[in-house]
This record gives C-alpha cells, structure tokens and sequence, in this order.
C-alpha cells in the first residue's frame, strides 16, 4: 500500500507542483498555505476558495493529519512547555511564554540534536532527525489555540526564537522555509525583527542566512576563549572564534540592538572577569548585545551551577561600562524542564532523570509503535 505524504510538511514549492501536476495554477499553493496558517483549517472540505474537484484530490492524496499534543506542562510563571508527538511517533517540544506585552514562543528545529554542547540536556540526546518546516509552523498554530483555549483572548505569538530542541541552521532548509512563513505578510505576518534564529556558530551558514533572510541573528557564544569554547562546544573545534568574528563582521544585521550573544554563566567555569576581558575583546567592532543567562541546572550536569547573583553583578557592568547591553535573562519555565539548555522532551514523571534515560525511553516507545504499524 502506497503510504500518503502528510499535508502539513508539504512546503509551498511541493504544493506548487502538485498543483500544476493537476490541471491548476500556481497560487493555488498560497491559498492552501493561507487554509492552514491564517484560517487554521487543516481539512481540504473546507477550502471553499478551491473548485470542489481539487478539494476532493487533496483529500485522497494527502494524510491531513496533525501533530497531536502529549503533555502540556504548566509552569508556576504563567509560561508552558508543549509536548508534541509527531506523524511518526516521535517527540518535538515548544515553550509558550506569554507576558505583558508580548508573547514569545520557543520553538524545536529538530527532534534531539548533534552539536553536544556540555550544558544542555539536548545536546546530550543525539539527533534523531530534522523536523519539516511544516512540523515547525505547527508548533505556532498549536501554541495560539493555546493561547485560545487559556483564554489569553486577542493574542497570538508575537516573537519567535529558534532556540528549543535542535542547531536550527544544521536544518537549514526547513528552518529558512519556516521563517519566511512566518515574516510573509500574508501568512503568519510577524515583524521580521521579531524571529530569532539562534545558533552554535554554523559559519558557511550564518553566511548564507545573511543572504537569505532579514531575521534577527543570535549566538550561543557562552565564553570567548577558543579552548573552552571547543571544550563546552564541539563545533568551536571546526569553526574558531577568529573565524566567527570574520563572519559576523560582515554579517547584515538587522535589528536595533546588532547580533545577541547568548551566555550561559556557569560558577567558576566562565563568569571570571578574565573571562569578561575575554568576551569585551571578542565583541570589538560588532554591534552587539550579550543575554547573560544563569546557568539551568538539570540532572545531565549535576557538576555545574549557576554563577551567584554578586559576581553576574560584577560580570554586567565589566561589559555594561564598556556600552555592551547585558542583561540578565532568568529563564522562565524552570520548575517543568522548559528552560534554556532543559528541553529533552521529557514528561512531567521523567523531570529529573537524566536526557539519555528519557531519550531511550521515546526510541523504546517509537519502535513500540512501528511494530504495532
Ligand atoms: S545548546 Fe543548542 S546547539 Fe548546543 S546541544 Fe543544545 S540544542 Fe544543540
């Protein structure tokens, strides 16, 4: 038996020519993607701007089926962690932080990721495979039937960061396909300044992001000393800071503030004034703002806690006097394991066991469901 393609990973070149292939033109691939992404309508019946003939080819062709939500975990600071199963069984998560005046959105680029960084639960899971950009936007359309059925009324996501589960830029395609979605006036219509895509430092990719795309750029930078960097990120050993600041000088940057610098601060790892020194350095002739981030504990790395409250102080004016923005950026949803470095698709029962326990156990689950396929 032929198995179908799922609609909602289709992009907008695939409707395209499937559109053609049949006898139609081209913009009928908008108008699907409009179905979907403005109407929030994944069911073809319903596409009344379609000749009914279509309506009915879609609906054979395709498997219209979404991901469904697991688990949702709901932090005590309002904001809340969704679990998704995808199509094939496995697990994607998104962080859905509603404040004042906006409302951010933390989304998986990938189901695990291979970059190993030593402070992050996901890191620690491998990758498993890329996420399409279609499985990205849902993560959006989920996350505003949240904000519906929360009754956070007249809302939607605001602000986007691409800084869940996966490298975003080692899914290049699907996550360059899913911001122009989500910047495209016509769909979800966010303000280009407004989605983040954040990165462990893919060099010949940052390059061709620049030419691409007009989002706003973030780094997870977390120290400014090549043999650490190497040490608590791997791909330093590929790509050097010398060669990353070359990049990012010529990088086009888009937003106010210049390109953000993501920094985790871990006591007595990287939150020295040496360290500081190191970073004022690095940033020297790049317009930039640093996210000084306390460190998220998680049971992946019981040897490394966060910098205590006096020394951040001392860290943040060392660069603040020296007119580099640093704020300090707690992150929210720390009690359900939504935290920066804490995603691991973990239920709320596997909260504290280790990211490699609660990974085997998805793989276990996921053969589980293959077999009974
Ligand atoms: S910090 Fe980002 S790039 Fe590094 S392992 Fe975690 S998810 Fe991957």
């Amino acid at each position: 038996m032929l198995t179908k393609k799922y609609a909602i990973q289709q992009t907008e070149e695939n409707w395209i020519d499937w559109f053609l292939a049949n006898g139609e033109k081209s913009f009928r691939g908008k108008q699907v993607l409009e179905w979907f992404y403005i109407k929030q309508t994944f069911n073809p019946e319903h596409f009344t701007n379609l000749p009914k003939q279509i309506r009915e080819k879609l609906q054979n062709d395709f498997d219209w089926g979404l991901p469904i939500i697991d688990t949702i975990l709901p932090s005590s600071d309002e904001s809340e962690k969704i679990l998704l199963k995808l199509h094939d069984g496995l697990f994607a998560e998104c962080v859905l932080m509603p404040s004042e005046n906006r409302v951010t959105l933390c989304v998986s680029s990938q189901v695990g990721c291979r970059m190993a960084c030593t402070f992050c639960q996901t890191g620690k899971m491998g990758l498993t495979r890329n996420l399409t950009t279609g499985e990205i936007l849902t993560q959006v359309v989920i996350a505003n039937k949240r904000l519906i059925e929360r009754n956070i009324l007249n809302r939607s996501v605001t602000n986007i960061v691409f800084m869940g589960m996966g490298e975003p830029l080692d899914n290049y395609d699907n996550v360059v396909g899913a911001c122009k979605a989500l910047i495209d006036p016509k769909l979800f219509g966010l303000s280009k300044h407004k989605v983040t895509v954040s990165t462990s430092g893919l060099l010949p990719q940052i390059e061709q992001l620049g030419k691409d795309l007009p989002v706003a750029l973030a780094i997870s930078l977390h120290t400014a000393d090549n043999e650490q960097r190497s040490q608590m990120m791997p791909i330093n050993k590929k790509y050097s800071l010398e060669q990353m600041k070359q990049v990012l000088l010529n990088y086009p940057v888009q937003t106010r503030h210049g390109i953000t610098f993501e920094y985790v601060m871990i006591q007595g790892v990287n939150d020295s004034l040496q360290h500081a020194k190191k970073l004022v350095k690095f940033l020297h002739g790049l317009k930039a703002k640093v996210n000084l981030i306390p460190m998220n504990p998680h049971p992946g790395a019981a040897n490394m806690v966060a910098t205590d409250f006096e020394q951040m102080r001392i860290f943040q004016k060392y660069l603040a006097d020296r007119s580099i923005p640093a704020p300090v950026r707690y992150s929210r949803g720390q009690d359900v394991s939504a935290a920066c470095g804490q995603l691991a698709a973990k239920r709320k029962d596997e909260i504290n066991l280790p990211p490699r326990t609660v990974a085997l156990a998805r793989r276990r689950e996921y053969l589980a469901e293959k077999v009974k396929q």
